[in-house]
């Protein structure tokens, strides 16, 4: 077991975390784990016709290349970063993350995702199932119409076209799906700090997280 360093940022679709993630590892130099995006990879392999062995190296396969507001996915080469950040993968996701086989082929490739690297983990369970043991834990929430604003904005710079209304529902539906299931559901580990970033711009979130992580790593 590597003894790295290890924060989680958990919450619902679209709260933010993605951002918060990606900021502060730039702040701290720390590796990222978008573990929503290892689920959507299972969605997308499984919609090839993939069974969950050939799934599991596929996903192993799958270089994270970190830009400015983004990470990129490729896979042999081949960018499919808006192959797997569309809603429908997503509905497709959320409804294969409720199985066991799904979780189990998932499970080791997270923890043992950059071993040497410090990491700022982000999904539903890196606090309560993952890394139970991460030296910090974000539990970062949003009202459904904010993180569906949110959602818009940034499938429109993708340059998919969404419609408001449908994708409130949506982003109500995965939430709903996802803290109910019996499996690894979405709740805050009893030692997490929950931030509402509903009226706190994500720049406020950043600099409050900052300071946690410093106070974190001083110790
Ligand atoms: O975070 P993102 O929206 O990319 O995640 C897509 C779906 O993957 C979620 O709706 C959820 O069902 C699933 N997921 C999960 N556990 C995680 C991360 C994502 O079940 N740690």
């Amino acid at each position: 077991m590597s003894n790295r360093l290890v924060i989680t940022i958990d919450g619902p679709s679209a709260a933010g975390k993605g951002s918060l993630a990606r900021n502060l590892a730039l702040f701290l130099d720390f590796s990222i784990l978008d573990s929503g995006a290892l689920y959507r990879a299972f969605a997308y392999f499984h919609n090839q016709g993939l069974n969950n062995q050939d799934i599991e190296g596929s996903i192993k396969e799958l270089l994270f290349i970190p830009e400015d507001d983004d990470t990129k996915i490729f896979y042999k080469d081949v960018d499919i970063t808006s192959s797997i950040r569309n809603e429908e993968i997503a509905k497709v996701a959320s409804e294969l993350s409720a199985l066991s086989a799904t979780r189990k082929s998932l499970i080791d490739i997270q923890r043992n995702f950059m071993p040497s690297n410090n990491l700022i983990a982000d999904g539903r369970d890196m606090g309560t199932v993952v890394f139970p043991k991460a030296e910090l834990k974000i539990f970062l929430i949003a009202s459904a119409e904010v993180r569906a604003k949110r959602r818009y904005l940034e499938l429109q710079n993708r340059g998919q076209e969404v419609n408001m209304r449908d994708l409130i529902v949506d982003i109500e539906q995965r939430d709903m799906k996802d803290k109910t299931r019996t499996l690894s559901p979405l709740i805050p580990a009893d030692d997490s700090i929950i931030i509402d970033s509903s009226s706190m711009p994500l720049d406020e979130v950043l600099s409050f997280t900052k300071k946690l992580a410093k106070k974190e790593l001083n110790k």
